[in-house]
Parts: C-alpha cells; structure tokens; sequence
C-alpha cells in the first residue's frame, strides 16, 4: 500500500508543471498555490462562464451524473459532465477531489510510479469469482477481447493494463489512469458474454422445415 504521504508528494512536485490532465478533469496551478480544476474541454472558457465550486467535496455531486441526468456508476466512463470549475486551496484539497472523480486513480499511479504496481491478469480475477459471477470464469479468450475492446477500450478513460489490447499510452500532460484488474462491471458483462456463447453453442441445430 502506497502511503498517503507519498501520494501528495508526487501531487504536490507534478503541480509545479500544471495543467496537466487526469482522465476529463483538467488541473492548473494559480501563482498564489491554489488550484483550479475544470472539465478538459472548458479549458479555453472563461471562468465567469462556469459554475464555481470551493470545497473538494463537491466533487462528488458534480462527478455523480452525467449532463442528462444519468447516473455514473463506473467513474471511469467518459461522460463527466461540463460547465464547472473548483477553486481548491492547494495540494491536499486537490488530491480530495481527484480521488473522487476517479477512485484510487493517484494510488494507482504512485504505485506504477515506484514500481510497486501489481497487475493481476484476467484469469485469476474471473477464477477468483464465486456465487452467479463463477459462470464469468467461462467466457471464451475471443468474447473476453471483444468485451475489453467495447467496456474498456470504448467505454472507459483506465487503461487496462491486465489486458494485451493496445490502448493509447498516456501523453506527457497526463497522469495515467490505470486499470490494474478487470473491474466488476467487466466481471459482470463477462458472465453475460459467457452466458450467450453457451446458448449459442447449446443451441439444437435448425431442423430441416425452418
Ligand atoms: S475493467 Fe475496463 S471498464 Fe473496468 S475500470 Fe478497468 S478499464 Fe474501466
């Protein structure tokens, strides 16, 4: 476990070089050592054209729905919605807020940073599983791809590094989003895919009047 002291260290030296970026949510360092946070495509927008935040916690209502309204279960998805702005007082208010936009994400880049990251392949994950999500264990090496490329590569802002699908490396204005483990959401559509590739196989072929 990388200890939260670290964390806000590597926070604190990357601030010196903001704006940087971690999945949509842009982050840049006033002259004074407050932070602005904003939406990665408001960048270019006036501050007053913006709603303004002052508490990391608002962090939470603002990354809880998207723009019409749908709720965010997978914080990685993205469809962080636009139109705000948080005016933090420094680091620590910084790493609050990002940690609630995308849980565990500056853990996680510690951890690769130090080289302490352990990556757990997909196979142990869906072995792991038990009750209804066992059945996930089954999934074919080909519906798993197919279901990394829709979910992750598609639909989600982490990078899959569980996964041997290429997927864009991130640029030097970002701190990585890392995806260490195939997430329960992945397990739980894995069970689908696999439910479906059985019936598809179990199914009795057509008889000759179909
Ligand atoms: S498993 Fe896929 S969908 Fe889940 S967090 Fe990782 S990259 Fe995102």
């Amino acid at each position: 476990m990388i200890a939260p002291s670290r964390i806000l260290s590597l926070l604190t030296e990357r601030l010196r070089s903001a704006p940087f970026h971690l999945g949509q949510v842009r982050v840049a360092a006033g002259s004074d050592g407050r932070v602005e946070l904003r939406h990665r495509d408001d960048a270019a927008l006036d501050s007053a054209e913006l709603q303004s935040f002052h508490s990391p916690n608002h962090a939470r209502e603002i990354a809880q729905y998207d723009a019409a309204g749908e709720y965010r279960p997978l914080k990685g998805t993205p469809n962080l919605k636009r139109g705000w702005r948080m005016d933090l007082t420094g680091p620590e208010e910084t790493r609050v807020a990002l940690d609630i936009f995308y849980p565990a994400a500056l853990a996680l880049w510690a951890a690769q940073t130090d080289d302490r990251l352990r990556i757990i392949p997909l196979s142990q994950t869906l072995e792991r599983q038990t009750g209804m999500y066992r059945y996930a264990r089954t999934i074919s090496p080909e519906g798993a791809r197919e279901l990394t490329r829709r979910r992750c590569l598609e639909g989600c802002s982490r990078r899959p590094l569980w996964s041997d699908l290429p997927s864009p490396a991130p640029g030097p204005d970002e701190i990585p989003l890392l995806c260490p483990e195939a997430c329960s959401f992945f397990v739980a559509e894995a069970r689908v895919v696999a439910k479906t590739e059985f019936e598809a196989k179990t199914a009795p072929p057509p008889s000759a009047g179909d």
